[in-house]
């Protein structure tokens, strides 16, 4: 017999800045009714567009710290200077409470929940190519510059560890990458039914 709940479990989803996570993370939560999706905090400035408390919860350097000081966070790192933090409390109650947990964290961060988690399931997002990645970024508008530099920098070094991965998904065609990051996370939840 088939018991009607699954346990919760913890997911990682990381890939380079521009490949395409946050559309995919987004595309899970309307296929998968268990999922529950992190909010970080970071001490970077609101894009426009970007709502406190919707997309991150943006806060100062000093409240970052005291989230540091205090345990606050799961785990934190450093990107293209500033800092980005996974509240604690948030995803260990989701996982407590029988829901698919899904960060949206760079490769450092990735690394540290594995450490912690060692149950946790790590997916890492690859771009079709370094070329479409900065055409994306560019695209995106979002970005001066510097920032693009920056992140196709920090792309290069998230890519070379994309092996200590459980799993690359390629995200060339999203519905094909929607459906593999959905199956994969139904797949591992199921283990844990019962
Ligand atoms: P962005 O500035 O483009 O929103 O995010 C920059 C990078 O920080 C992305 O790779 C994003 O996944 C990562 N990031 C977002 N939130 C967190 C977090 O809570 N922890 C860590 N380690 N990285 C994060």
């Amino acid at each position: 017999m088939v018991s009607s709940v699954r346990n919760g479990n913890l997911f990682v989803v990381s890939g380079p800045s521009g490949a395409g996570k946050g559309t995919l993370v987004a595309r899970l939560v309307q296929e998968v009714p268990d999922v529950w999706v992190s909010i970080s905090v970071t001490t970077r400035e609101p894009r426009e567009g970007e709502v406190d408390g919707v997309h991150y919860l943006f806060v100062s350097d000093e409240e970052f710290q005291r989230l540091v000081d205090d345990d606050g966070l799961l785990e934190w790192a450093t990107y293209d200077g500033n800092r980005y933090g996974t509240p604690r409390k948030g995803a260990e109650e989701h996982i407590a409470r029988g829901d698919q947990v899904v960060l949206e964290i760079d490769v450092q961060g990735g690394f540290q929940v594995r450490e912690r988690f060692p149950s946790a399931h790590l997916v890492f997002i690859e771009p079709p190519s370094l070329e479409e990645l900065e055409a994306r970024l560019r695209g995106r508008g979002t970005e001066s510059d510097e920032a693009v530099a920056a992140r196709l920098a920090a792309a290069k070094v998230e890519l070379s560890r994309k092996m200590e991965y459980d799993i690359r998904l390629v995200n060339d065609d999203l519905e094909e990458a929607v459906a593999a990051l959905t199956a994969y996370v139904n797949e591992q939840a199921e283990k844990t039914r019962g």
